[in-house]
């Protein structure tokens, strides 16, 4: 297994068409990016929400009556019980409150493994199929991995996590409604190395190229050319692909020297890769 590459912490995005939308609450037209938020950085959230930080815990209805961060150590021992190894993505899982990603009514359900709907017909992803596709993605990288894209951000869960393993994140979603819904949810958690871009996945996001990983929360026929192309050499890419037999399976491709190998695992079930932006 070939390691993936480090690669430089920041990105020049000041050339070029793309920019960083400085102000985090404005709208970013297609293929900009915009900043999840400025403020530095990730690595301290779960402790000042076990201190009661503001918005936390006050934000779940008076019914869930728990320490979020126990019932989310428990989720975490489950996806351990259930073979998911990788320390740091488990920790990465554990830091994250899922709950504050679903709906006032979806709240008690939000660490049980299920996927959960987010509006727009979309599903956020069952933590245990984040788990395994983000252990795919590190598989043979040690420490946390360079530039990831991740298309599909839907709730912005996913790239959450993603922050705690990755030294950037980029993140485009082609609904309108949602990129603004995972902006809103991000807020404040304050990731300053994700980077919400509104967008159509399937052209990837050059600006950021090369990247360590690709991950993609929705499945098409085919890995589009885009993405086999912005991955770097010694780059991993995780996605759902609708096999010969029309179901989906989890495929792995790697880049290397030599060219791309790509590996089919077991059957998922996600949400249609679509082109185009609504
Ligand atoms: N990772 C997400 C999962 C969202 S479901 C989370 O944690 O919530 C997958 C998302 O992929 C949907 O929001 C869907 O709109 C989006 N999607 C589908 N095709 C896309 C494309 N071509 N570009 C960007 N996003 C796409």
């Amino acid at each position: 297994m070939n390691r993936r590459p480090g690669f430089p912490a920041r990105l020049d995005l000041t050339r070029g068409t793309a920019q960083p939308v400085r102000k985090p609450l404005s709208s970013a037209a297609t293929g900009t990016a915009s900043r999840a938020a400025t403020v530095q950085p990730p690595v301290a959230v779960p402790a000042a929400i076990r201190a009661g930080a503001p918005g936390s815990l006050a934000a779940l209805p008076a019914s869930v009556g728990m320490d979020s961060s126990r019932v989310r150590d428990r989720m975490v021992q489950r996806l351990a019980a259930q073979g998911v190894t990788d320390a740091l993505v488990l920790q990465a899982l554990a830091a994250v409150e899922r709950h504050r990603f679903v709906d006032t009514a979806l709240v008690n359900q939000a660490y049980e493994d299920t996927s959960l709907p987010i509006g727009l017909g979309q599903t956020i992803s069952k933590p245990g199929v984040v788990a395994r596709m983000l252990s795919l993605l590190r598989q043979g990288s040690p420490g946390k991995l360079g530039r990831v894209l991740d298309i599909g951000t839907g709730c912005g869960y996913q790239a959450a996590v993603l922050s705690h393993l990755a030294t950037e994140v980029y993140s485009i979603e082609r609904l309108r409604g949602l990129h603004e819904k995972a902006r809103n949810n991000l807020r404040a958690f304050r990731l300053a190395n994700v980077h919400l871009l509104f967008g159509d996945g399937m052209e990837g996001f050059a600006k950021g190229a090369p990247y360590a990983g690709i991950i993609a929360a929705a499945g098409g026929e085919a890995v589009p050319q885009a993405w086999l192309d912005q991955l770097a050499v010694g780059g991993r890419l995780v996605a759902p692909l609708v096999t010969a037999s029309g179901q989906q399976a989890l495929v792995v491709v790697d880049k290397s020297a030599q060219g791309l190998r790509q590996t089919v695992l077991e059957a998922v079930h996600f949400v249609p890769l679509k082109s185009g932006i609504a």
